[in-house]
């Protein structure tokens, strides 16, 4: 209790309300294999305790999405692990039969889920399709019916089970299977490839390494620019340490050279970077300093 579900954030015309799903915790030698703990005490004074528990070595990871009200279009960026999914393995355990208030902390930011014109999935990982589909009558339905999804390409080839006939089951099998395929089969996905302009300013790239299609999407112009950068960083310490992957990333070195990319271009730059996972404050803008990138919050 007493935790917001929801918080706001402006960007020029557009208005961004940030819809919280789940707030779990992860031990971050484990999220960050590379963690020196010694390099991260010098960041204590603001990591403890928004971002790190040292008695306990967790982290909270928030779950959440961000919906972005344009003059023309409601834009749901990334859609949490959704509810009733059936996840059996260990490391997804804190998806599993999920009976959250989801859709009622989206309306109350005013919006039903009929109203959501496109659902952008910055990859296809479990935490960000599963609000892509809710079960109806034991089927997997399209939550958002006038929505069209946007997928990679490349992530939907990589993960699309049919591709993967006879080999290993992986992790995010199960999330394609009940999250993408039903929505792809609704005709209701749209398959992206390069840069994809949703509309003028609001516009889809790619940004691969967490997975091999990763896409961020990147809004506005000159003073007014917002960036939701999906899992390029996980934890605010990889601003200061970009070189540390998560254990999540498909290719940690491509990984690792995207977000190093995406912080040179928005330091200094009146861009607000909007993770998927920080906690609170969840974005801020991004420093050049003596010592390598750093972060100004942005209150929300
Ligand atoms: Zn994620």
């Amino acid at each position: 209790m007493g935790r917001k579900n929801t918080s706001q954030i402006s960007i020029g015309q557009y208005n961004i309300t940030r819809v919280e799903e789940i707030l779990p915790l992860i031990p971050l030698e484990i999220l960050l294999p590379r963690l020196d703990l010694e390099i991260a005490k010098k960041q204590f004074s603001w990591m403890v305790p928004n971002y790190f528990d040292p008695n306990t070595g967790l982290s909270p990871l928030s779950i959440h999405s961000w919906l972005l009200k344009t003059p023309h279009h409601n834009i749901l960026i990334d859609a949490c692990a959704g509810n009733h999914k059936t996840r059996t393995r260990e490391e997804q355990a804190d998806f599993a039969n999920l009976e959250t208030n989801y859709l009622e902390n989206l309306g109350s930011a005013g919006i039903t889920p009929s109203e959501i014109d496109f659902v952008l999935c910055t990859h296809l990982h479990v935490d960000h399709v599963g609000w892509n589909t809710k079960l109806e009558n034991g089927k997997w339905v399209p939550t958002f019916p006038n929505a069209k999804y946007l997928f990679s390409e490349i992530d939907y080839n990589y993960w699309n089970t049919a591709n993967r006939a006879g080999a290993d089951p992986h992790p995010n099998d199960g999330p394609f299977d009940d999250s993408v395929l039903p929505i792809i089969e609704a005709g209701q996905g749209l398959l992206v490839k390069d840069i994809h302009e949703i509309e003028e300013n609001i516009i889809v790239k790619p940004n691969p390494g967490h997975s091999p299609g990763h896409v961020t999407l990147h809004i506005g112009d000159g003073d007014n620019q917002g960036v939701f950068s999906g899992d390029i960083m996980h934890h605010p310490l990889q601003v200061y340490q970009p070189d540390w992957s998560s254990c999540f990333c498909e290719l940690p070195e491509m990984a690792r050279q995207t977000r190093i990319k995406l912080l040179e271009q928005c330091a200094d730059e009146p861009i607000i970077v909007m993770p998927a996972h920080f906690a609170s404050p969840h974005g801020g803008r991004i420093l050049n300093t003596s010592d390598g990138f750093a972060l100004e919050w942005v209150e929300n």
